[in-house]
């Protein structure tokens, strides 16, 4: 199966509003070929974002949502909200809401409910903690996180959602999972979805890797059979490294 390649930019809470325009502005002349380009701003700068994108095949995406509809939960932002500003895709998930934010696997599963029931694409994220992976619990881990965020979802739904991998160890410290590693654990996620969903559906989720992709490792990511594309960090601040990610997703 050939699947469509993602390059998805995760700001964080990064770039003020002219920042935030200034490098969209940038984005806005990637030539997008054969990727799926998407960038994940702050609540703040989406609005924003997805009027500059209008003409564009760039993707604006949330970084969270609530799980409930509306009501008195101060702070927080609704699926409703996000579809009624033009966003209808959702970073679900991160280590930094597990871990910052004590969004637990209970508190997940009823987020990805919600985004899917309003029709949102979900790219959920899924990691170990490096003491996890050396006592080799590593695998048993990303099953309870997969089978438990996405545990009410029936055939249809599941094809809503994009997995992100991404080793808690790699992300913000330099430090990649290596080839070997990445390729076997995509490979064990991809296994995971076909034990439920089947082969069909298993070949067509696309499972992105999350960790320190740079311009100088990207290309080698992008080319194992089980990775799909990129959810990056640091790099996706930068115009001229995320362009070169995006080039290496293109095969360039
Ligand atoms: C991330 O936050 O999802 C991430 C992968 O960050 P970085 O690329 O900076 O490691």
């Amino acid at each position: 199966m050939n699947r469509k390649k993602i390059v998805a930019g995760n700001w964080k809470m990064n770039m003020t509003i002219d920042q935030s325009n200034e490098l969209i502005n940038k984005l806005s002349l990637i030539s997008v070929n054969d990727v799926e380009i998407k960038i994940a701003p702050s609540f703040i700068n989406l609005h924003k974002a997805v009027s500059l994108l209008i003409n564009s095949e760039i993707e604006v995406v949330a970084q969270n949502v609530h799980s409930e509809e509306r009501g008195a939960f101060t702070g927080e932002v609704s699926n409703e909200m996000l579809k009624s500003i033009g966003v209808n895709s959702v970073i679900i998930g991160h280590s930094e809401r597990r871990k910052f934010f004590n969004e637990t696997d209970d508190v997940l599963s009823k987020k990805v409910k919600a985004a899917i029931n309003n029709s949102m694409i979900v790219i959920f994220c899924v990691g170990e903690e490096l003491s996890e992976r050396e006592s080799r619990n590593h695998f048993e881990l990303i099953k309870t996180q997969i089978n438990s965020g996405l545990s009410d979802l029936n055939n249809d739904e599941i094809k809503n959602i994009i997995i992100a991998y991404e080793p808690v160890w790699a992300i913000g410290t330099g430090m990649t999972a290596n080839t070997e590693q990445i390729q076997e654990m995509h490979e064990f996620i991809r296994g995971l979805i076909c034990e439920k969903y089947g082969d069909d559906i298993s070949a067509m989720i696309r499972i992105l890797y999350g960790g320190s992709v740079k311009p100088n490792n990207a290309k080698d990511i992008f080319l194992l059979r089980d990775v799909d594309g990129g959810l990056i960090g640091g790099a996706s601040l930068n115009f001229y490294d995320f362009q070169s990610i995006v080039n290496a997703a293109n095969g360039s």
